[in-house]
């Protein structure tokens, strides 16, 4: 194909996520504001520009991989920013996990700008990136979607529209705010029946057929043995780094407000979360809370 995609953010997931439409045949140009990161791109054989703008120029799409909102609507807006430099009816397509209210802003300004916008978070970590396994949540108008299908098909492989702008990132962190919920209530039943003389196979097994079956039991299992793939098993190597998780809990808490949704484990996961990572728990897989669950428990 002869579509052009400015991919800006060349970090842990931009990287690999790159390196895949290069293979897939699009005429990628990458930038990074970081040098070593920029020359890491090059060094794989991701084309490069030496300035975002630069990059933008002549693209089709432009599609943004950033830590967070802010990096985002700073790199958007003013008479130097991308949208102003961007050949009229650009799609801007981010992939970052940003907040709610910030994708939207985005897509209003990118539409006033007489662009097209659209959110696509994923989920599936670096490996997933690497794999082109990623699942993208897409919030955009219908009528892109067939554009957005072959493009994130070249790096994912589920692709679930959610609705419109805003939509993709709605649905990714209301996943994972259930998802920090209920590894905390797996961390806790876990150590529980630690207490009352269970062993973690027979917890497992019952757990795993009956109604407290989850995906934080069954497939990320916070105590080794049941389930050899999970972190458990390496120390809590993540995986989903508790850092991650923090992060997209306070996204959840944002928009928990911003709603007035009446919650209270959602506020609750993102205290958890947040104490986990300003401590070693930044770098540990987020089942690693579990750890913390039994030190403070007496006895
Ligand atoms: P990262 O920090 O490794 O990469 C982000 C890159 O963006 C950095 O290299 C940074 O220099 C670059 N950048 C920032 N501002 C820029 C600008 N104006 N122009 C060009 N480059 C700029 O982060 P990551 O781990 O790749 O994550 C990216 C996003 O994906 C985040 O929003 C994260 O929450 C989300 N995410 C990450 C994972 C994961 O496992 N790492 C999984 C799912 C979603």
């Amino acid at each position: 194909t002869t579509t052009r995609i400015a991919f800006l953010g060349l970090g842990h997931m931009g990287e690999p996520m790159a390196e895949n439409l290069v293979k897939a045949g699009y005429d990628v140009i990458g930038f990074d504001v970081v040098p070593t990161a920029l020359e890491a791109a090059r060094a794989a054989g991701i084309p490069c520009a030496d300035s975002a703008l630069e990059a933008v120029a002549g693209a089709d799409v432009v599609l943004t991989m950033f830590p967070s909102g802010r990096h985002l609507l700073e790199a958007y807006r003013g008479s130097t920013g991308l949208l102003a430099a961007a050949a009229s009816d650009t799609m801007f397509l981010d992939c970052s996990t940003i907040d709610v209210a910030q994708a939207r802003e985005a897509a209003e300004l990118a539409l006033s700008a007489g662009h097209r916008s659209a959110d696509a978070p994923v989920s599936g970590g670096v490996v997933g990136a690497e794999a082109g396994t990623l699942t993208f949540m897409i919030g955009a108008e219908e009528k892109d979607m067939d554009q957005l299908n072959e493009l994130l098909g070249a790096m994912g492989k589920r692709l679930v529209h959610c609705g419109s702008h805003g939509s993709g990132q709605a649905a990714k962190i209301c996943n994972n705010m259930l998802l920090g919920i209920s590894m905390i209530g797996a961390a806790e039943a876990f150590v529980l029946g630690e207490k009352l003389g269970l062993t973690h196979q027979a917890l497992y097994d019952v757990i795993s057929t009956a109604s407290g079956q989850c995906w934080s039991v069954t497939t990320n299992c916070p105590v080794p043995g049941p389930v050899p793939a999970s972190p458990a098993n390496r120390d809590y190597v993540p995986g989903f780094a508790g850092a991650l998780m923090a992060k997209d809990l306070g996204l959840a808490l944002n928009a928990l407000r911003d709603s007035g949704v009446a919650a209270e484990l959602g506020p609750l996961a993102e205290r958890i979360y947040r104490d986990f990572a300003a401590g070693e728990g930044a770098g540990r897989d987020f089942s690693g809370i579990i750890t913390e669950i039994r030190n403070r428990s007496a006895g």
